[in-house]
């Protein structure tokens, strides 16, 4: 076993503390990471809240993992020593099923292994995050990270990028639709980059009048206050496609209301409570209200290329391990520009 060190919450709602644990020792298939940064996702915040009911502790967050590759198995083929490379939310899967053939390996029918709170398949060993000094994972559940990124802010693209990313393609925005992302957070930004990418007139809705300028900067083409009756009204009927990232309790039917007839919203945040739906508010216009979870391992490696094509990286507010509670206290607040990621060089302090 693997002697290694990260911050872990033993109980719900408990600060994160330093933790002490053991890896499996790799296989010939599996590259080890020494872990260098690592997004934080307002999921790694449910988790430790236990917000979904589901959390086993210790928990070690963290699965927008990026390192450099210290070891690598006989049967290793896409990495060697020195490569950079990044694990996102799921570290294995039963490999077998249709959707793992169909590169849906997140759908799993048997459950994929998510990169923390699970368990290492076939095995009692738990799988814990990134928040920790390094990472062993099979190498087909590790992704490569193009040159040309700069490393700290890809680590967010690997679960804020690929869940908005996702959805996005899925429902093939692109050129001459109009297209709203919900929330100016981890996920919304990015959902941003990579709606504008695509083509699409994007426009931000925000709780956040402090954040109007940030939206339009960050690809807008406009910012609509949601708090505010009249320019959601405003913007009725309008919509090919929505994407909906907020983390907390909220009203959705005032976003289906904005949707043309015959289209799509698509929710891919996951607030605590569940979430009050009229049916009217898809029965008139035919509408549709759908959901999206991350993303396979191939169209991950296919995100991580199209931002690396077009310079998609995430804005960062980079802290040190000592600092994630504080962190946590502010994205309870949906205060972050726009994600915060971990220097893990700071477990070493
Ligand atoms: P985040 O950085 O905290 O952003 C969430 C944003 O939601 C906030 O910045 C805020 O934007 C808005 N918001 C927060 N509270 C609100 C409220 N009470 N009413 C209206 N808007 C509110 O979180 P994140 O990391 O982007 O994650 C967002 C959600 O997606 C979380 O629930 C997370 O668990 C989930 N998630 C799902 C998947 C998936 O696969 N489906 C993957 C990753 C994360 P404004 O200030 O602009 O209003
Ligand atoms: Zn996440
Ligand atoms: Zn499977």
């Amino acid at each position: 076993m693997i002697t290694s060190i990260g911050y872990a919450a033993t109980q719900a709602r408990a600060p994160l503390l330093p933790f002490n644990f053991e890896r499996r020792d790799p296989g010939e298939y599996d590259v080890v990471l020494e872990a260098l940064f690592c997004g934080v996702c307002h999921s790694d915040l449910h988790a430790v809240n236990n917000d979904w009911g589901s959390t086993r502790y210790p928990l070690v967050p963290g699965h927008e993992i990026v390192g450099k590759v210290v070891e690598v198995g006989s049967a290793v083929t896409r990495f060697k020593i020195g490569d950079h490379a990044g694990i996102g939310c799921l570290v294995d899967s039963c490999r077998e099923c249709a959707p793992c053939h169909e590169g849906d390996e997140h759908f799993c029918e048997c459950g994929a292994t998510g990169t923390y709170g699970g368990f290492e398949r076939g095995t009692r060993i738990p799988t814990y995050g990134g928040y920790s000094n390094n990472y062993v994972v099979a190498e087909r559940f590790a992704l490569t990270i193009p040159q040309s990124l700069d490393l700290a802010a890809a680590a967010p693209l690997l679960c804020a990028g690929i869940t908005t990313y996702s959805p996005l393609r899925h429902w093939r925005v692109g050129p001459g639709q109009r297209v709203g992302i919900v929330g100016l957070g981890g996920l919304g930004h990015m959902g941003l980059k990579i709606a504008k990418a695509l083509g699409a007139v994007v426009v931000l809705f925000s709780t956040s009048e402090s954040k109007r300028e940030d939206g339009l900067r960050l690809g807008a083409d406009e910012v609509v206050i949601s708090s505010d009756p009249a320019q959601m009204k405003a913007q009725g009927n309008r919509f090919d496609f929505i994407l909906d990232t907020v983390s907390a309790e909220h009203d959705i039917n005032a976003y289906l209301r904005l949707l043309k007839r015959d289209s799509t919203m698509c929710l891919v945040g996951l607030p605590e409570k569940p979430t009050p739906f009229n049916a009217r508010s898809v029965v008139l216009g035919r509408k549709s209200l759908a959901g999206s979870f991350i993303g396979g391992l191939r169209e991950t490696q296919e995100m991580l290329d199209f931002c690396a094509e077009h310079g998609i990286v995430s804005d960062i507010e980079m802290i040190d391990i000592q600092q994630i509670n504080e962190a946590y206290a502010r994205l309870e607040k949906a205060d972050v520009k726009y994600r915060f990621v971990i220097d893990l060089a700071s477990l070493k302090s």
